[in-house]
């Protein structure tokens, strides 16, 4: 199959599931590191520690489950619903509309999904933020998940029962190279939005499938459904 075939063959898709930060929106936006800043002031703050120390912990958490949140949940008994409130209580002013990325979700044929480690609520202020909102059936959030994060297979399995998907007719979209392994173990396609963090990138040199390697979201996403994107001078601002 050609390249431009292989994009025509995504318009069979019948669910896309994406991720949220940085995926819908760009990593240059740099909206993440104010969710990082503000997850290392929850812990300094939980636990009556300095900054510094506190990012200690957060990236402790995060190598040995997956998300701080887990972390602090399994060895603190921490409340996620205040965690979550605190962490997502950002600007996210930074994050510009992204006509292309609007275009291209009308165009695309299939039902799209959110799917995120984070919760419903950041997802909708991202999402209308960027002004694409209302292109999702639904937001599947880490509450949905019963607080279990990507890449645990098991939040994949509920996703897949509670939203009716075939997974060999679904496409995930991640910038987090690892959570596409169990997407790809369920028969779904896997795009990866390259990343340039070792956290993004693990597991891609030993193996995990990936069908198509995008830079650009919004660019791609209009050469899946056929947009002239040669006049385009617009990509996803940010
Ligand atoms: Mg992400």
């Amino acid at each position: 199959m050609t390249a431009l075939a292989s994009l025509a063959a995504l318009r069979d898709t019948g669910v896309w599931i994406f991720d949220l930060d940085n995926t819908l929106y760009p990593a240059s936006c740099n909206l993440f590191a104010q969710v990082d800043r503000r997850i290392s002031e929850f812990i300094a703050n939980q636990f009556d520690i300095p900054f510094d120390q506190a990012r200690i912990q957060q990236k402790r958490f995060f190598r040995d489950y997956g998300t701080t949140l887990r972390g602090l949940m399994v060895e603190h008994g921490a409340d996620p619903v205040a965690y979550m409130d605190y962490v997502h209580d950002i600007d996210v002013s930074g994050v510009q509309p992204s006509p292309l990325l609007t275009q291209a979700l009308d165009r695309l044929p299939g039902r799209k999904l959110i799917y995120t480690n984070g919760s419903t609520r950041h997802a909708e202020n991202v999402a209308g933020r960027l002004g694409i909102l209302d292109r999702f059936e639904a937001v599947f959030d880490i509450a949905a998940a019963d607080y279990v994060p990507k890449p645990d297979p098991r939040p994949y399995a509920t996703l897949i029962e509670r939203h009716a998907i075939d997974p060999s007719r679904a496409c995930m979209v991640e910038d987090i190279a690892r959570n596409l392994a169990p997407a790809h173990a369920l028969g779904m396609t896997t795009v990866w939005l390259r990343g340039e963090k070792d956290y993004e990138r693990a597991g891609v040199e030993d193996g995990i499938h990936i069908d198509h390697s995008v830079d650009d979201l919004p660019l791609w996403l209009a050469q899946v459904v056929g947009l002239d994107t040669a006049n385009l001078h617009q990509t996803n601002g940010g």
